[in-house]
């Protein structure tokens, strides 16, 4: 694991925060995961820009260059000498006195943390993976990549409880997203998925999705499916940068389809797969 704190390169045993650091006594800070592939970032530029959208959303002012933080984010995968690896990037308001009130004297704390990836079994995408759904009681502005992921962090524990890979939100019997991925469905050849709002995280790979259902000319539209739809669907798959595009064969213990991955979530795997091979940004 290499990690750089504030731009420098720290041993993973003295790379350490204060105790004031607002990340830690406010979640008063934004993260991104970025996967790299052989060496090549998967759209780095994509998620930099989202961060960049977030601390503007929650008036965080970034006291240091992002070219610097995509400099080190290189640097940290070169370090390690890593092919296959994830990069975790946290910015924080930094450390001051607790307040509620944004200090007037700090420096954000910003942090990259690369290490190998680990992907999940090839046989989750080759026979799909189950679901809960459990109520979304996040708050309103789940664009904002902020690190208080409380909710997710229960919904996820939820699953693993349940035996289930992932959990998918429903405000009020409308399905927004899942705790760490974007969900879309599949119902007579026509892809839906929770348009992009403050209801859910504008997932990296949820663009990519919809890039390649233009690309292979698929009916997709960005409106909202209730947990009935979803439950009905021909096809269920989840998208997230860890994840990649994950075919999901079970909700709440109903058999989805055939009950194995369908043809068009199979396509987007194969076309997505195919940018892993290629994309550097
Ligand atoms: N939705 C939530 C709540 C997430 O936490 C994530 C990723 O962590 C995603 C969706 C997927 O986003 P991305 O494709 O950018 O990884």
């Amino acid at each position: 694991t290499v990690v750089y704190l504030n731009g420098k390169r720290v041993d993973y045993s003295d790379a350490k925060v204060s105790v004031e650091d607002r990340g830690f006594q406010f979640g008063d800070g934004l993260y991104e995961v970025v996967r790299v592939y052989e060496g090549r970032f998967f759209y780095l530029d994509r998620h930099l820009e989202r961060l960049k959208k977030g601390a503007q959303e929650i008036y965080l002012k970034f006291d240091f260059d992002i070219e610097d933080l995509k400099e080190v984010c290189k640097k940290a995968v070169a370090d390690g000498e890593f092919k296959d690896a994830s990069v975790y990037i946290q910015v924080t308001r930094g450390a001051a006195p607790r307040q509620h009130n944004f200090p007037e004297k700090t420096s954000c704390t910003w942090v990259v943390i690369a290490r190998e990836a680990n992907p999940q079994p090839e046989e989750y995408y080759e026979n799909g993976v189950s679901a809960i759904t459990v109520p979304d009681e996040r708050w309103m502005r789940c664009n904002v990549k902020t690190v208080q992921l409380i909710p997710n962090c229960i919904a996820k524990e939820k699953a693993k409880r349940a035996g289930a890979f992932e959990a998918i939100f429903h405000r009020g019997g409308i399905v927004t997203e899942a705790s760490s991925s974007n969900v879309f469905i599949v119902k007579s050849n026509k892809l839906l998925t929770h348009p992009a709002n403050n209801f859910i995280l504008h997932g990296i790979t949820r663009g990519v999705v919809l890039e390649i259902a233009e690309k292979l000319d698929l009916e997709l539209r960005e409106e909202t499916f209730s947990l009935d739809q979803l439950l009905d669907a021909d096809e269920v798959f989840i998208t997230g940068t860890m994840t990649e595009v994950m075919p999901v064969v079970k909700v709440d213990g109903k058999i989805i389809g055939d009950g194995v991955p369908g043809n068009l979530t199979r396509n987007i795997i194969e076309e997505f797969r195919k940018l892993t091979k290629t994309v550097d940004q």
